[in-house]
């Protein structure tokens, strides 16, 4: 097959959008593709200028999608004055996993010259996930767990460090199964959320004193693939190895779902996601104001919640861990 740009030869097809694309074409499609998600979403605000520089703090965990954003808005924004990169990554206390992947983000950040930091579940909770996924005291997969600290050690992070933004590398597929995971669960009001945390709606939001950091997801239009693809044709250095406590059995569930229906009817992620975002905007609109929206704060760390804890002090204590 032929590149439909140029005759070259091709590297991929995109069924969604019938185009065959030779390597360098498809990494400047990618590459235009999150440009314009970064410009859509209005990710710089007007106020960042080289006297007054934002920090985008990037989630870095050195498998290939956070590697890709990383080298991406390197790519972008290193002669920017108005942005300065920060990558985070965060060590769950995962024998052997988390090292050879710190490994590969030290690599990319060295080659980068970005700022890197480690924020670790030790120092956090005192914790380590794999004694987590061995006592398992509540009974649940092991990233039921590890999802709630890694969101709160990011945006903790982010809010302490001072971040004007917080980047992470979600791609299409994580998007459109999580889209799919929230509709199934009948949650509206996380649909909801989805539009006031992540839909890059900075500057519609009327919630001045929303207490997180602004998430912004540039790769949220990326097919997973191309992510892979675009890692490997970029030769970045890319940690593969799969967690050995990943255990998201209905996450697996959803996504053979989708990949089925995506071969079927291609397009339908994007569609998903299109109507997602409209509905998450619908929802969120309907629910401001709304009083069973969490106005209070957690007892213990000071989180927004409806309880007297949040669900992330719930955890630390039901594991043995503690806050600092
Ligand atoms: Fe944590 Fe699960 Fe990811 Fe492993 S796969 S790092 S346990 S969320
Ligand atoms: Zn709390």
């Amino acid at each position: 097959m032929q590149c439909d740009k140029c005759g070259e030869d091709a590297v991929m097809h995109a069924a969604y959008s019938g185009l065959h694309l030779c390597e360098s074409h498809f990494r400047r499609s990618v590459e235009s593709r999150v440009r314009r998600r970064i410009r859509d979403d209005a990710l710089i605000s007007d106020t960042a200028t080289g006297e007054n520089p934002e920090t985008w703090l990037i989630g870095l965990s050195g498998g290939k999608d956070s590697v890709v954003l990383t080298h991406l808005l390197h790519e972008t924004f290193a002669a920017d004055p108005r942005i300065e990169l920060v990558a985070l990554t965060i060590h769950e206390g995962i024998e052997g996993y988390r090292d050879a992947s710190l490994d590969a983000c030290l690599e990319l950040t060295d080659d980068l010259d970005i700022d890197h930091e480690v924020v670790s579940y030790a120092d956090e909770y005192d914790v380590e996930m794999d004694s987590v996924a061995e006592d398992d005291p509540l009974g649940m997969a092991p990233c039921a767990y590890c999802g709630v600290f890694r969101r709160d050690a990011l945006s903790r992070y982010a809010e302490e460090y001072g971040a004007d933004k917080l980047l992470t590398g979600h791609n299409l597929d994580d998007e459109a199964q999580t889209a799919m995971m929230n509709l199934l669960s009948g949650d509206v009001r996380q649909v909801a959320k989805h539009f006031d945390a992540s839909l890059g709606s900075f500057n519609h939001r009327e919630v001045d004193d929303d207490p997180f950091v602004p998430r912004a997801k540039p790769l949220r239009d990326i097919p997973e693939k191309e992510v892979a693809l675009y890692a490997h044709l970029a030769a970045l250095p890319v940690h593969m190895a799969e967690c050995p406590h990943s255990s998201e059995a209905y996450r697996g569930e959803i996504q053979e779902h989708l990949y089925e229906l995506e071969d079927g009817h291609p397009g339908t992620r994007h569609s998903i996601m299109s109507g997602y975002e409209e509905l998450a905007r619908l929802a969120a609109e309907a629910y401001r104001g709304d009083e069973n929206a969490p106005r209070g704060e957690c007892d213990r760390c000071g989180a927004p919640t409806n309880n007297e804890v949040c669900r992330k002090c719930e955890l630390v204590d039901a594991v043995g861990g503690e806050l600092p």
